[in-house]
């Protein structure tokens, strides 16, 4: 029922940053599970690389508690041991010259070679000249970068000019870990592989979209830079655009990388620009012992929003007249991401408005559990006259395939396109791009009238303007965490 491994090549992965946050919450546990499931061919190698000063073993132990505290269930003693042992260090500094020939001499010619630079872009200029310099890279040699992938159009411009200076486009993947996600493959294996959704995919047929990114949690310990960044630049450019564009994308003639990301740029450009009054920033305030975003940030006059919400327009023939709405934020009600196709009402109920039932609807939920489930309305069971209900069609992953459902996490799977070279689920430059020069102006236009954000309570569903952007065309939410 689930689609078997297929196998990569042998590959050298280095780490950049293989001592940070990140290699040890999601690449180091990632890739023991894809170790653990026998997708990393023998002879494959991971190799750290940061400034911090370890060893071989000491960078073992490092990824050894990754592992236990991060991949899930408990590992097999000897699997361990073994995925242990495919590990090297290097310390190396990015900036200077410490480190360099140490790594060139391990490295093989006979694998493919990926660079993960999970590091502070302001170190991808340095890394890449370093890796020319030290004739690491050849043509089939890919790297692997991280959001934030710039702060506006023209500091992705100039990563972007970093970037290609060093490597072309062929060789470098923008990771977006929600396009990583089972779920969001699985829209367009329902859009594009079932007859059935593609006839009704337009805005004769579907009334608007909403797609929703609500976390829990607060900024945590990302207060400083967040404070710089904000719900916008952080959720919406980069993930709920991708969403937005999977959902909204004409049928590409290929599943291939660039025929995706060919209609996925299309999508971005055809977007209209927001109406200031289509927008909702919010602030979450504090609660109880917790303390609220200004506090949070480490700034009491801080306007940067946790919380935003808008309606935008794809102005093509497709499209037009159905709006999307975007709501993400943080100190939400729950965890809770998902896309909602509402579809119209039926043009005239034949058993009366008073029969009951409601609007198709396609929900895909992205987070906490993935799964797609299709609301349908039918006769309420038993005797009493025709009474309509609703009912969830459930395609979960969870409850179809069983045992079968644990997936790979996005980062797995996405590391695994790296080295096989497949380029689908990454971002191109021309999008981030394209999504930037969409972003820019509309940051721009609540900049230039000092819009100060509407305070909201932690853990609800945002500040109540939100709900009203929907009340006023007749709309609701759907209810985060219900
Ligand atoms: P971190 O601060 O925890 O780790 C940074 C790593 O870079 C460390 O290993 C450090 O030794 C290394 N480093 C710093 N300066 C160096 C230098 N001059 N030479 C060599 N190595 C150096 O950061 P992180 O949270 O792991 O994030 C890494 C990147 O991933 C950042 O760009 C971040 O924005 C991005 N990112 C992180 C997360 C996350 O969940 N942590 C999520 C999305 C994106």
């Amino acid at each position: 029922m689930v689609s078997r491994i297929i196998p990569v090549e042998r590959f050298d992965l280095i780490i950049f940053g293989g001592t940070g946050d990140l290699a040890r919450r999601k690449i180091l546990p990632g890739l023991f599970r894809r170790f653990a499931d026998g997708q990393m061919p023998e002879g494959s190698r991971i190799i750290g690389a940061a400034r911090s000063e370890m060893d071989q073993a000491a960078f073992q132990e490092f990824a050894e508690e990754a592992i236990s505290s991060f991949a899930g269930s408990a590992p097999e003693d000897t699997v361990l041991k073994a995925f242990l042992d495919t590990l090297d260090y290097v310390t190396i500094d990015a900036l200077g010259e410490d480190g360099w020939a140490e790594l060139s001499a391990k490295m093989r010619d006979t694998a493919v070679r990926a660079f993960y630079f999970s590091v502070g872009p302001s170190l991808f200029d340095d890394l890449a000249m370093r890796l020319h310099k030290h004739n690491l890279v050849d043509p089939e040699t890919r790297i692997v970068v991280e959001k934030p992938f710039g702060h506006d159009l023209e500091t992705a411009r100039a990563l972007n000019k970093v970037l290609s200076a060093h490597f072309d486009e062929s060789q470098i993947y923008r990771i977006d870990h929600y396009l990583g996600k089972e779920t969001v493959q699985n829209l367009m294996a329902v859009r594009f592989g079932n007859m059935l959704f593609e006839p009704l995919w337009n805005s004769q047929y579907i009334d608007h979209v909403q797609i929703t990114v609500a976390e829990e949690v607060g900024v945590g310990g990302r207060g400083g830079y967040y404070d710089k960044s904000g719900a916008m630049r952080d959720m919406v450019q980069n993930h709920l655009m991708q969403l937005l564009c999977l959902t909204a994308m004409e049928p590409p003639a290929k599943f291939d990388p660039d025929a995706v990301r060919d209609e996925k740029l299309k999508v971005i450009r055809a977007l209209e620009p927001v109406e200031p009054h289509h927008i909702v920033r919010g602030q979450y305030s504090e609660t109880g012992d917790e303390q609220g975003f200004r506090d949070d940030v480490e700034n009491p006059k801080s306007w940067t929003e946790s919380f935003i919400a808008l309606k935008c327009h794809v102005q093509n023939w497709r499209w037009a007249g159905t709006p999307f709405y975007l709501r993400t934020g943080k100190r939400l009600q729950a965890r809770d991401s998902e896309i909602i196709v509402v579809f119209k009402e039926t043009p005239h109920s034949i058993f009366g408005m008073e029969a009951g039932g409601g609007r198709n609807e396609l929900r895909i939920q992205l987070q906490p559990d993935e799964g797609i489930t299709l609301k349908v309305t039918i006769k309420e069971p038993g005797p009493g006259g025709m009474r309509l209900m609703d009912v969830p069609l459930d395609m979960s992953f969870a409850e179809t395939l069983g045992d079968h459902a644990d997936t790979p996490d996005a980062y797995e799977r996405l590391i695994m396109d790296v080295i096989r070279g497949n380029q689908t689920l990454f971002m191109r430059d021309d999008e981030v791009e394209a999504a930037w020069a969409w972003t820019d102006p509309i940051i721009q236009g609540w900049e230039s009238v000092n819009d100060v954000p509407k305070p909201y309570d932690s853990y609800s569903q945002g500040p109540t303007d939100a709900a009203l952007l929907m009340q006023r065309d007749g709309r609701e939410w759907r209810e985060i965490g219900a």
